[in-house]
């Protein structure tokens, strides 16, 4: 089977493609590329082939696409077709219409969720864009050609032919892929107001793919970052799980950081790093995301609570110390620290409750974790986020911080037998560890009585 070096050298095509230009697609035969229906889902396989028995074009597009080419198990099959979402909708027993600004229907087979839409065409109507060159409303449909120009990146607009099992290519992917390029399609600046989600998905795809950004692609990041502002929280959300999560997370963010959208992201986080460049707080996120990243290379889960815990433990941290400093005693000191942090974080990445609920946990963990005596060990270490809290104070004493004592402690109170764990309590006392000794009741002496 021919490499994509093979494909390219044989078709030597014009690479640079530009919308106007109504060139021909770059077709590539089955006989010169590489994917083979083997390597595609039967779930995929069966709407690709249901849509097409019906009459309709289907085309598998998007990442699946352009994984397959670069060697890459795809994360999900998307599909894309000229029926409308309806006939789609009724030619597949188990599917629903989903989308509010984009009208798509997913299709269930047992686990697996086929996502299939119908071209669109390019958002030109002036309706459709906002003042800032937002696009509003997509719900037009258009053509295998047009869906493939209003696509974000060249590399994520090829499609692969159920019915003569070819690539079409109208953008200039195969060649951008052959050159290791990560290119926005039409005008950059344009494509970048119209969505400003591509500029974190452009960084996503050089750490996920480990290619490079065009030029131009690249130029205009920094100039333009601060549209993420006007994004939906929520949105932001479900991106930034996508770019910590991704198994390149220790990348991504520094390269979020370096064309500043890690600013738009988690300003709070970011203005502490700004300062203190090589400082604690930077080494202690990228070991965070550096485990992260090793715990989704071994299959191990991950919670995004953990994640968000260290991003913004920095700006928790100093806030917290700020508390103390006015008297207020450590573990409400903290709290309202987690408050306030965490609901300026929220109007830009909503993190929903149910992470930010185990985020607090994990920080107020910390100084329960300093309080041993009497029965207070046993009860941190039967507190149902124990294990993170722990993980958390071991990231914190690798770090820097002055906590190597405490953590050994803690690792081996876990694994002792009770009673040891009990010798272990009592000898805090003699060494003058355990944070504050149990107080001793005073008995009150009963008043004198007044003659
Ligand atoms: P991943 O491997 O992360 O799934 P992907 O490229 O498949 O990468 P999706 O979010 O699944 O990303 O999107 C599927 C396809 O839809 C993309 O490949 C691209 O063609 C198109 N697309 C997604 N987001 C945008 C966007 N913001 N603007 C234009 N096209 C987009
Ligand atoms: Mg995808």
């Amino acid at each position: 089977m021919l490499s994509l070096n093979k494909i390219f050298s044989r078709l030597k095509r014009n690479t640079s493609r530009s919308q106007n230009s109504n060139a021909e697609p770059l077709i590539v035969p089955r006989s010169q590329h590489t994917i083979s229906r083997s390597q595609i889902s039967p779930a995929a396989l069966k709407v690709l082939y249901g849509l097409k028995d019906a009459g309709y074009e289907a085309y598998l597009v998007g990442g699946c696409v352009r994984d397959l080419l670069l060697g890459h198990e795809p994360k999900d099959f998307d599909v894309a077709t000229n029926a409308s979402p309806e006939q789609v909708n009724q030619l597949f027993k188990r599917s629903r219409l989903i989308g509010r600004r984009f009208k798509l229907v997913h299709v269930r087979y047992g686990r697996e969720v086929i996502e299939v839409a119908t071209f669109r065409a390019p958002p030109e109507a002036e309706q459709h864009v906002d003042q800032q060159g937002r696009i509003v409303r997509d719900n037009v449909f258009g053509t295998l050609e047009q869906d493939a120009w209003r696509r974000d990146f060249t590399i994520n607009a090829l499609y692969y032919n159920i019915r003569d099992f070819s690539i079409i290519d109208y953008t200039g992917g195969i060649a951008d892929l052959d050159a290791g390029k990560i290119r926005l399609i039409g005008d950059v600046e344009t494509r970048y107001r119209e969505d400003p989600v591509r500029m974190l998905r452009a960084i996503r795809f050089i750490g996920k793919l480990g290619l490079l950004l065009d030029d131009e692609t690249e130029r205009l990041i920094p100039q333009l970052a601060n549209l993420l502002s006007d994004i939906p929280a929520a949105r932001l959300f479900d991106e930034s799980l996508k770019l910590y999560l991704s198994g390149n997370a220790a990348v991504t963010h520094e390269l979020l950081c370096h064309y500043g959208l890690f600013d738009c992201l988690f300003p709070q986080t970011a203005e502490i790093l700004h300062t203190e460049q090589d400082g604690y707080p930077r080494t202690l996120l990228i070991k965070a995301l550096e485990n992260t990243d090793l715990r989704i290379d071994e299959g191990k889960p991950v919670t995004p609570a953990f994640l968000f815990a260290a991003i913004l433990w920095e700006p928790v941290r100093q806030k917290w110390q700020e508390n103390k400093a006015r008297n207020i005693p450590a573990i409400p000191a903290l709290q309202q620290a987690a408050t306030e942090v965490i609901s300026e974080q929220v109007k830009r990445v909503a993190i929903p409750k149910r992470f930010t609920l185990v985020s607090r946990d994990i920080w107020v963990l910390q100084p329960r974790l300093e309080q041993r005596f009497g029965k207070k060990a046993f009860r941190s270490l039967a507190h149902p986020k124990f294990r993170a809290g722990y993980d958390f104070l071991l990231l914190r004493s690798e770090t820097g911080e002055p906590l190597t004592e405490l953590a050994d402690w803690w690792t081996q109170f876990q694994i002792a037998a009770e009673d040891e764990q009990q010798t272990m309590v009592k000898a805090l006392a003699s060494t003058g560890g355990g944070k504050h000794k149990p107080r001793r009741r005073r008995r009150r002496k009963p008043a004198a009585k007044s003659e």
